[in-house]
């Protein structure tokens, strides 16, 4: 047996044989044509069908995987109609006497690179769909058909890159799996691969007499297996059972509301580390993102990281989310989560010490990043933003001035930016002592319960051994969670909870009667908290 590394675009487990996708031979023969105005009428019609077979495109994939996911189609139709594309390749075929496939290729080679070399990453992804849509014209200027997949029983389809239209246009029920060895997580095929709701991996180095070979794709390591033995098919075929059975509740309960019988509502949000977990998010069909921990952004690096790489992250999720609601957590760093770079002191209580806000405040620039960050990042659909380890009022206020001043300071730039809801965590038995009066200040409350409870209890959350005294059903932490929701919404503000306990399904009838307006938990918990919401009366 053989084992690939590789990076998982979308989780799951696939096991069957592998087909290697081979290219067509794409390699383009450059002659010198007489007649011009023929040559550029060749152009001219093979776009008018390229457009055509992508409407068609469009169209099934929207019955496939919705108007969003279908939508790559609808660009690639508008690059096919970009003036700067054509013009180039009529410009090409007039100057330099080539004939059309040429003057196409160079082209979209032209173009690739241009965008490739783009800072924006999202530019830089457009690097493949300009390829793509090349290479559908010169397909059509060579008389050959479409790219699919040979084979008659289900497959895991290994390629080097997939475009988009390759993806779509392949019959799904021929496909275990994705399996490339390029590509980007951001890729238009990253995305569809996680609406068609099949495991995906990239970056996998693989070679192509893998070809009919018996594999299993484990989506959740981010690895490929070849010739798997006995022992360890099975335990993938028990996981695949495992798995089947989740997507079968999944799909009962996907697109349904999270409400009780006589239809009292819940938001029910995830909880996320980083931009791959968006992936989880959307499979299990979360209303929203009600604690993105930013501060991971800040552990997988080596130096802070910039504000554009920031811009990115958020701007990114933001986009994938599609207008639901994203809550951004600023920076909590300290404690439990330290970081090398930020050259902290060492400290006696670090759990009590200089961490989240508390480093925000005292070195500004460091928050004002983050925040110009997240704030261009709202453009791009809902974001919410909320503050760690809130203890007083005063802190507050100070966080609201900076935040104006960084909304004056990107205004003055020409920055667009939206009013961003702010909202703070509850994670302090302070904060919850003077929640009536931090009500009137913010946009809404989420209560922390892990650090809540640690500070309430006196316990040290990372102490294993305390584990027998840290009750998180604490009948203090469960008050204080009513104080919290109770003075929330005496000022009009909603209150969630983001912490462990929100996915205590021990405690989500007590939750939902207690007045939570949302609950932000690990994706895999959205369906079975919205089936006991939907069972309660
Ligand atoms: C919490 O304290 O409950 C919380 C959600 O934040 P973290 O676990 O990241 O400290
Ligand atoms: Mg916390």
């Amino acid at each position: 047996m053989k084992m690939l590394e590789g990076k998982v675009v979308f989780s799951g487990i696939a096991i069957g044989k592998i087909s290697v996708l081979k290219k067509a031979d794409q390699s383009i023969r450059r002659w010198k044509v007489e007649d011009v105005e023929a040559e550029k009428q060749r152009v001219k019609a093979a776009k008018r069908r390229a457009v055509e077979q992508l409407q068609k495109l469009y169209e099934k994939a929207v019955q496939e995987v919705g108007e969003s996911g279908a939508a790559i189609f609808e660009v690639h139709q508008m690059m096919l109609d970009d003036d700067g594309y054509m013009e180039s390749i009529y410009n090409m075929i007039e100057t330099e006497n080539v004939n059309a496939e040429y003057a196409v290729a160079s082209t979209g080679d032209n173009f690739s690179a241009m965008f490739s070399a783009m800072d924006d990453e999202y530019m830089k992804a457009r690097a493949a769909d300009v390829k793509d849509i090349s290479e559908r014209v010169i397909r059509i200027l060579m008389g050959k058909d479409d790219n699919d997949v040979e084979s008659d029983e289900p497959v895991i389809v290994v390629a080097d890159d997939l475009a988009p239209s390759e993806t779509v246009q392949m019959d799904k029920s021929k496909v275990l799996a994705f399996v490339t060895k390029f590509g980007s997580s951001n890729s238009h095929t990253a995305i569809l691969a996680r609406t068609m709701n099949i495991p995906a991996l990239i970056n996998v180095d693989y070679t192509e007499d893998m070809d009919g070979k018996m594999a299993i794709v484990d989506g959740k390591k981010g690895c490929l297996l070849i010739d798997p033995d006995e022992e360890t098919l099975e335990k993938y075929r028990a996981e695949k059972e495992e798995e089947l059975k989740q997507r079968a509740m999944l799909k009962e309960l996907k697109g349904k509301p999270t409400e009780t019988k006589s239809g009292r509502k819940m938001n029910l949000y995830a909880n996320i580390g980083n931009l791959s977990d968006v992936a989880s998010v959307l499979q299990n069909d979360a209303g929203g993102i009600g604690l993105f921990r930013s501060e991971f952004i800040y552990l997988e690096k080596d130096t802070f990281p910039t504000e554009e790489e920031q811009f990115q992250i958020y701007k990114t999720v933001a986009q994938n989310m599609a207008g639901k609601k994203v809550i951004i957590r600023t920076l909590d760093i300290g404690a439990d989560k330290q970081v090398d770079y930020f050259n902290m002191e060492h400290e006696e209580n670090p759990a009590m010490g200089y961490r989240a806000i508390r480093i925000c405040l005292t070195q500004p620039e460091i928050f004002r990043t983050q925040l110009r960050a997240l704030l261009r990042a709202s453009v791009y659909g809902t974001i919410s933003v909320m503050y760690p380890m809130i203890i007083s009022v005063s802190e507050v206020k100070k966080i609201k001035e900076i935040v104006d001043q960084v909304k004056a300071e990107l205004k003055e730039e020409g920055i667009p930016f939206k009013d961003v809801e702010q909202g703070i965590m509850i994670e302090t038995p302070a904060a919850v002592m003077i929640s009536e009066e931090l009500a009137k200040e913010v946009d809404f409350f989420s209560i922390g319960t892990n650090d809540l409870t640690q500070y309430t209890l006196a316990i040290d959350r990372q102490n294993a051994k305390l584990d027998d005294f840290y009750d998180s059903h604490h009948e203090a932490v469960l008050r204080m969670i009513q104080m919290v929701v109770d003075n929330a919404h005496k000022a009009g503000i909603w209150a969630g909870i983001c912490g462990e306990l929100g996915a205590d399904m021990t405690l989500t009838k007590r939750f939902v009667e207690m007045g939570v307006d949302e609950l932000s938990v690990s994706p895999t918990f959205i369906l079975p908290i919205r089936k006991i919401i939907r069972e309660m009366e």
